[in-house]
This record gives C-alpha cells, structure tokens and sequence, in this order.
C-alpha cells in the first residue's frame, strides 16, 4: 500500500460550496479524482446519471447494501447515499488521490475503517450567504432551503472532526487553500520517497 494514494472526505453544510470547490479542483489538479455515489434521491434539473451521482432506486441501493457494496452509506435529508468501496480501493491502488464529498456522517465512518483518511470541512462565510448560495442555485424549492438552513447549524458544529477547515469566502482563494492541502500531503517524506525513488537512488550513489 505504499503506492497508494491518499483518501479525503469533503463535508460541509448544504451550499456552503463543496461541489463547486471539488470540481475546481479536478479541473486544475491532475492525480485526483472524486468519487460517484449512489443515492435514491430524485435527479436535479441538469444532473445526469453516472456523472452527478449514480441514481439507483431504493430497492436497489439496499441489494448493494446487502452485499457490502458500501464503503459508507447514509440517510441525509430522507435519501441514501452510499460510497463504492471498489471504485475507492482501486483507485487508491492506483496511486491516485480520491475525494469523497459526503456528510459528517459518512466522515466519521470512514475516518474508523480508514484511519489515515484526511477530513476537510468547508464552511460559508457567513448564515446569510450560505442562504443566498442556496437560494441563488436556484435548483431547490423555498422548503427545501429552509429545511437544509434548519440542518446547517448541527451540520456545522461537526467541524471540529475534521484535520483541515476550509472558509469558502472569496472562491478563488478557497481555491488556493484546497490545492495546498493535497499537495502538502504529496510532499510528505514517504510519499515523496516512493514517487522519486530513482532520482533518490542517483543522487545517494
Ligand atoms: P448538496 O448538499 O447540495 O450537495 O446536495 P446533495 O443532495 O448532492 O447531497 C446531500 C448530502 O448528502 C450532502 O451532505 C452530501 O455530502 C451527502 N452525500 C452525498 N453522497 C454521499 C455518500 O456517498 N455518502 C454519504 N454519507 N453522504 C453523501
Ligand atoms: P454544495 O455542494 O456545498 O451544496 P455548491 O457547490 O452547489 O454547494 O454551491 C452552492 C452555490 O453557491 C452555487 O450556486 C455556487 O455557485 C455558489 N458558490 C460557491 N462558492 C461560492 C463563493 N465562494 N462565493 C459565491 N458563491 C459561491
Ligand atoms: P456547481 O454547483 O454546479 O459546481 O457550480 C455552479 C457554477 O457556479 C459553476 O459554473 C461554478 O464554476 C460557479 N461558481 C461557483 N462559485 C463561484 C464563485 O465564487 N464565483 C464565480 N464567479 N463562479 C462561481
């Protein structure tokens, strides 16, 4: 498991910017990728099977589920959400860097089965801008949003689980932060032994 990449939970309250900030990531950074869960929540307009999410109805998340599927699995907001253990463990054979964007729930889980696993919590600025986020996406009903603003405080107060917390204020800087995190992970003695194992050897002759 030397080779192996490391493993990164993403939480935060709904619209705090996790999905925005992820996909920043992915689009500028090579060697990590994030992992499609499976839920049995209904699709949003824009939203596409297999790129989002893996949509499965209820019936078939808990087949998965039966057959320990489920790296974690979770109810948020009245739907399952789970994690592919498969796609996770061989993805981080392979070397590369895996980003689960899952509640504090699911981060918890997989902090005991994977105990180097690496917590990141993005928190909004401020209430009033994490309501303008949710309500300015424009993909949820006025309830939805009230019920999700009812949730974020308790949500929240789970940050204090996390190694690293992220502000999500100006989203270029937030950014940067992200970056920084998985490329101060990179950097470590260990991993830097294994990627740079020849030029290590030269250099030591
Ligand atoms: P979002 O909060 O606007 O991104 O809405 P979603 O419906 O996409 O996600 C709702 C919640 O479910 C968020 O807190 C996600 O982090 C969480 N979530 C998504 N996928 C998973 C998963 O595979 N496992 C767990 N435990 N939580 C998940
Ligand atoms: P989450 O995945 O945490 O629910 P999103 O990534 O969908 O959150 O972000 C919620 C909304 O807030 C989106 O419309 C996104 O464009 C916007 N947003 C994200 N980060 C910022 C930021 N730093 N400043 C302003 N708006 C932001
Ligand atoms: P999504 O939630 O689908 O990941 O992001 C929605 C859109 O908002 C994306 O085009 C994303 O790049 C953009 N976006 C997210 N945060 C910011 C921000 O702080 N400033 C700007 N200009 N665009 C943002």
């Amino acid at each position: 498991m030397s080779n192996s990449g490391t493993l990164y939970t993403v939480s935060a309250p709904s619209g705090a910017g996790k999905t925005s900030l992820v996909k920043a990531l992915i689009d500028t950074l090579s060697d990590v990728q994030v992992s499609i869960s499976h839920t049995t929540r209904a699709m949003r307009p824009g939203e596409e099977d297999g790129v989002n999410y893996h949509f499965v109805s209820q019936d078939t998340f808990q087949d998965m589920l039966a057959k320990g599927a489920f790296l974690e699995h979770a109810e948020v907001f009245g739907n399952w959400y789970g994690t592919s253990q498969a796609w996770v463990e061989n993805t981080l054979a392979n070397g590369g860097d895996v980003i689960l964007e899952i509640d504090w729930q699911g981060a918890q889980q997989v902090k005991r089965l994977m105990p180097h696993t690496q917590g990141i919590f993005i928190l909004p600025p401020s209430q009033t801008a994490l309501r303008q986020r949710l309500t300015g996406r424009g993909q949820d009903d006025d309830s939805i949003i009230d019920g999700r603003m009812a949730e974020a405080v308790s949500e929240m107060s789970h940050y204090v689980e996390a190694d690293f917390i992220l502000i999500n204020d100006d989203f270029d800087e937030a950014l940067i932060d992200f970056a920084a995190i998985l490329r101060g992970q990179r950097l470590q003695q260990g991993k830097q032994q294994q990627r740079h194992k020849t030029l290590l050897q030269e250099l030591l002759k």
